[in-house]
């Protein structure tokens, strides 16, 4: 990102990834942080693109890798606001090892997952999520197993928030999104975003449920049987077409893996990247000795 310069998106037409780009830029003024205190670490993938397009820090990681970049920079630095992002791909398949171990060690971040049912960029391949039956070129007589389920793996992980919003539901998408940046500790949102190039499914998405909204869904989130029971009827309805979006699991209780670490005195209470600024600090001596700045 430019200063100065609005950037571009090249997305398709019609693309659900433009519905993430609303929902953060209406979400950070609400949420109050600048764009110099926020870090947006992408991975590979269409949505891969949204650090190039978003006012903030950004780092568009390798496949899979978003979360042990955003991990590291938070822990480092854990004034900034970190916002990790990447596609059903990238999240659930290739990064799932680091989504498990990032939401079970309850990493101080926001993680939203683009959830278009197939890898985008690549042409239409058949993802994670894509349901079963669905036909791709790599799986042109169909997805022949049931796809993963985002919402209970989460949960069973540990993230500490967890929602489901859809791009076809921009309201309810910023107020997702600003709640899980203000969170303390994992906020999980699998994001439903259209495909209209490779996925023509994708209209499967509208309409969707608002489970907040919906007297038929009395649970309380805080609560992780219910939640879980919530979760899983969610999944199962969205492989039959419906689709129920909102917060499904929110503990606001757990230390965050950096709280935790400076409370056992593993880390140190002021920031390692402020350290780096320090030429008296044993750290930033030995950094440089590395780098071979005093030779
Ligand atoms: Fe969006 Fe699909 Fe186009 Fe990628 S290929 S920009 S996911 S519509």
């Amino acid at each position: 990102f430019t200063p100065g310069v609005e950037p571009q998106p090249t997305w398709c037409p019609g693309c659900g990834d433009f519905a993430v780009l609303k929902a953060l830029k209406g979400a950070m003024p609400e949420v109050g942080r600048t764009p110099e205190e926020t870090l947006l670490v992408t991975g590979i993938g269409c949505s891969g693109k949204l650090s190039s397009y978003f006012e903030s820090y950004g780092y568009h990681a390798i496949h899979g890798r978003s979360l042990p970049v955003a991990r590291a920079a938070k822990l480092t630095n854990p004034g900034l606001e970190v916002i990790a992002a990447g596609g059903d791909g990238d999240g659930y398949g290739i990064g799932g090892n680091h989504f498990m171990h990032t939401a079970r060690e309850n990493h101080d971040m926001t993680y939203i997952v683009f959830n278009n049912e197939i890898f985008g960029l690549t042409k239409g391949q058949t993802s994670p999520t894509s349901p079963k039956g669905h036909k791709s070129k790599t799986q042109p007589s169909g997805s022949a197993k049931d796809p993963v389920r985002p919402l209970t793996l989460s949960l069973a992980s540990g993230a500490s928030y967890i929602a489901r919003t859809a791009a076809t539901n921009p309201r309810q998408a910023q107020e997702i999104v600003k709640e899980a940046i203000e969170h303390d500790g994992f906020a999980h949102i699998d994001f439903l975003t259209q495909c209209p190039t490779w996925n023509k499914d994708a209209k499967e998405y509208v309409p969707y449920t608002d489970i907040q909204q919906d007297d038929e869904f009395d649970f309380d989130v805080t609560d992780r049987r219910e939640a879980a029971d919530m979760m899983y009827e969610a999944e199962n309805r969205l492989y039959e077409g419906e689709v129920l979006t909102g917060r499904f699991y929110r503990d606001e209780d757990r230390l965050t893996y950096g709280e935790e670490k400076r409370k056992t005195g593993e880390m140190p209470a002021d920031p390692l990247a402020e350290r780096y600024f320090d030429e008296d600090a044993e750290w930033a001596r030995t950094a440089d000795e590395l780098l071979g700045r005093h030779t």
